[in-house]
Order: C-alpha cells, then sequence, then structure tokens
C-alpha cells in the first residue's frame, strides 16, 4: 500500500467501515509509515473533538425573546417622530392663527378712518357700520 492509498483509508478506517483485509493492509503500512501515523494521530484528534460537542439547547421562549427584541426595535425606531410634531402646525392651531391675525389686521384697519372708508362693508347703515362709527 502506497501513501495516497493509505491517506483515502484513513477516515473509514477510524469510521469502522473498512474491510478486514483493507483495515490489515492500512495497519501494515501505518506500522511502517511515520508519515501516515501522524496523519491517523491527527484525524483521531479532529474525531475525538467533534465528539465532545454539545448541541445547546434553545430557550424554551426564543420566539418570544425574538419578538421582543423586535418590538424593542421597532419602537425605537419610531420614537423620534414626537419631535418634529412641535415644528407641524395641527389644523386647529393653524385656523387659531389666522383668525388672531384677520382679527388684528381688521382691528388696526377700523383704527384708522381713512382706511375704514375704503371698506365697502362699512359706508352702509348696517348694523355693522354702526358698530364700527360707535367705536373709538
Ligand atoms: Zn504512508
Amino acid at each position: 500500500m502506497r501513501c495516497k492509498e493509505a491517506a483515502q483509508h484513513l477516515q473509514l478506517y477510524i469510521d469502522n467501515r473498512l474491510t478486514l483485509e483493507q483495515t490489515r493492509a492500512l495497519e501494515a503500512h501505518i506500522a511502517s509509515c511515520a508519515a501516515c501515523v501522524e496523519e491517523l494521530t491527527l484525524l483521531e484528534k479532529v474525531a475525538s473533538n467533534l465528539q465532545t460537542f454539545k448541541v445547546v439547547a434553545e430557550p424554551e421562549d426564543l420566539n418570544e425573546q425574538i419578538m421582543r427584541r423586535v418590538a424593542m426595535a421597532a419602537s425605537q425606531r419610531s420614537a423620534p417622530a414626537p419631535r418634529y410634531s412641535l415644528l407641524r402646525p395641527s389644523l386647529l392651531e393653524i385656523l387659531v392663527a389666522v383668525l388672531l391675525a384677520t382679527i388684528a389686521t381688521l382691528g388696526s384697519i377700523l383704527q384708522q378712518p381713512s382706511l375704514r372708508a375704503l371698506l365697502p362693508f362699512v359706508k352702509g347703515n348696517g348694523t355693522l357700520s354702526l358698530w364700527v362709527s360707535a367705536s373709538p
């Protein structure tokens, strides 16, 4: 047996999948070949190390943990949103602002007789024009 053939049989030898004849031939080669003994020792070490690996059991609430973390990540992502709502006034706030601006403009116009004369509704005898004339 040559080293190349022996190397192909080493793993099968460790796994006990060689025939009696193959096993004898390999053992005869190994007995006289230091390189293949080294190779066999290495493969046996790897095999024994693999056997000591333990299967890690997943925790029973793994699904729950994942969902909780997903929810946390999602809420952290949506958290900064309220910061911008300060800059975004609601419809009511806009209406109040417009109303106040209109009252202020109207008030300053009505304070000045020259501007008041330009307003069409002041010229008649309506209740509004009377109220406007009565005001200082
Ligand atoms: Zn050899």
